[in-house]
């Protein structure tokens, strides 16, 4: 596994919401495209002879999974689940609901979870065991970001884009109250009060 590290340079302007908000920037665009590009092809290698099916983690994965499955050459299937894990809070309650399940039945299939963060851990604990149930083949998770230190237990990443310091963050496929999903880049969110 690699990954690479983040860099530390103020965020730009961005509309609507007050850009007071935004704090530096955890990983610039160039960055990301670059290391989504390179996982697509790791991936491509080891998935080979066993297309796998790319699960995404709504909503903050969407980004993420639209830019990796392109670099990924393979015939690759896709679908999606929804899980809630913090409502509008930036604290994780441990708890996980399923909002959306999937369409596809992954008995016998080489399952790969994509995923926008692992912060407590706690969320991809539940999914990992949640689609083990099922009797997948295979069963590996890709996530974009890792916040350093955070995990309790070893979350046993197969693919890593970034680690990034324990900080909260938005952009690219993440949210605060919805907001900020759009943004090309990483950053971090610097309201005073959270
Ligand atoms: P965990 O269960 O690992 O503590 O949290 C995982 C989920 O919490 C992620 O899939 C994501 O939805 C949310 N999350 C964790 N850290 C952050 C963060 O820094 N920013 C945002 N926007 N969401 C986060």
């Amino acid at each position: 596994m690699s990954d690479s590290t983040p860099h530390d340079t103020p965020a730009p302007p961005f509309g609507g919401r007050s850009r007071s908000e935004l704090g530096r920037i955890v990983v610039p665009e160039d960055e990301l495209l670059g290391r989504v590009a390179a996982l697509g092809k790791e991936i491509t290698a080891d998935y080979a002879d066993r297309p796998p099916l790319l699960v995404g983690v709504l909503k903050g994965a969407f980004l993420f999974m639209s830019d990796l499955a392109r670099h990924i050459d393979l015939p690759v299937e896709l679908d999606f689940m929804a899980v809630s894990s913090y409502g509008s809070a930036t604290k994780t309650s441990g708890v996980v609901r399923i909002i959306k399940d999937l369409d596809t039945d992954l008995t016998d299939r080489h399952v790969l979870i994509v995923e926008d963060i692992v912060d407590s851990g706690l969320t991809l604990a539940y999914l990992r065991k949640n689609l083990a149930a099922r009797n997948p083949a295979t069963l590996e998770v890709c996530s974009l970001l890792v916040k350093e230190g955070l995990q309790k237990v070893d979350p046993d990443l197969r693919y890593v884009g970034f680690r990034i310091p324990p900080v909260f963050v938005v952009g690219y496929g993440l949210d605060v109250d919805e907001c900020y999903r759009n943004l090309p880049y990483v950053c971090e969110y610097a309201e005073p009060d959270r």
